[in-house]
């Protein structure tokens, strides 16, 4: 079978076709996703869950498509869902309350995002690029987003009333007794072994395998950081023992 004939695409879309063999890899990460079964049960296409849903109000998007799209096994149709509608869906799970079939659409959606970020999808990369430098600051200092990353500058997706939000909130800051708040460097000191320790979590879990599909150039920062600050605490282990051996001398 040749190239032509082992792919799948809309014969007037400008885009590449999508080779079945890749469409089958995704729906099977979805399908395989342990929630999966918990989250769809059937469906009755009442449209319930687009009825209710604020995301349908404001954008092409209707999470009665995405959970029949599943129910339906219509590969290419969710391939192209997880081009751009998926990331529409804002995580309110007011859909998951009101199915009379018990599914969750949105919870569907959160299992999308992750297979679309494991296949390295464009429109992952494009809807997390913005959040590199919370990632940044979360991952090297297992600390929170400062109220100095809240600016137009980090997050152009935030469109131009992002500053409009901004100028005030310096004022709000100030007005409301929350230490935290000031803050622009760390909210709370994580130490060195703390750090450590959330380093081996997100090694384990495979936060920092999707890091590095998503963004290299981050996942490469994040991991020069690691390895300095493991050989900080060798070095600190190390100090210590010569310190007891001291103390027994
Ligand atoms: S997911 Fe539930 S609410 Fe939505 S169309 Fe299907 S049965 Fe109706
Ligand atoms: S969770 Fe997503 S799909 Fe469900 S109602 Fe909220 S925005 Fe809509």
């Amino acid at each position: 079978m040749n190239q032509a004939s082992a792919a799948i695409g809309d014969p007037l879309s400008e885009s590449p076709a999508v080779a079945r063999e890749e469409l089958e890899a995704v729906f099977a990460d979805i399908q395989s996703h342990p929630l999966y079964d918990h989250e769809l049960n059937g469906c009755l296409n009442c449209g319930i869950c687009t009825a209710t849903c604020p995301s349908a109000h404001y954008y092409d998007y209707s999470p009665r498509e995405i959970v029949q799209l599943l129910w339906t096994e219509n590969l290419e149709g969710i391939h192209d869902a997880m081009q751009e509608k998926i990331w529409a869906c804002a995580q309110c799970y007011t859909c998951a309350a009101r199915c009379p079939f018990g599914n969750s659409p949105g919870g569907l959606v959160m299992i999308m995002r992750e297979a679309a970020i494991k296949h390295g999808m464009e429109s992952a990369k494009e809807v997390l690029r913005p959040f590199s430098r919370v990632m940044l600051k979360v991952i090297s200092t297992g600390n929170q987003l400062a109220p100095n990353m809240i600016n137009a500058e980090h997050f152009p997706d935030w469109g131009p009333h992002i500053s409009k939000v901004d100028a005030p909130l310096t004022v709000l800051r100030k007005a409301i007794p929350m230490p935290t708040l000031h803050t622009l460097e760390t909210a709370w000191e994580v130490n060195l072994k703390t750090s450590l320790e959330l380093y081996v979590i997100w090694e384990e879990s495979g936060v920092l395998d999707q890091l590095e599909t998503m963004d290299e150039n981050l996942f490469d920062v994040i991991t020069d950081i690691m390895e300095e600050k493991r050989d900080d605490y060798d070095d600190w282990l190390e100090d210590q023992e010569d310190e007891d051996g001291d103390d027994d001398d």
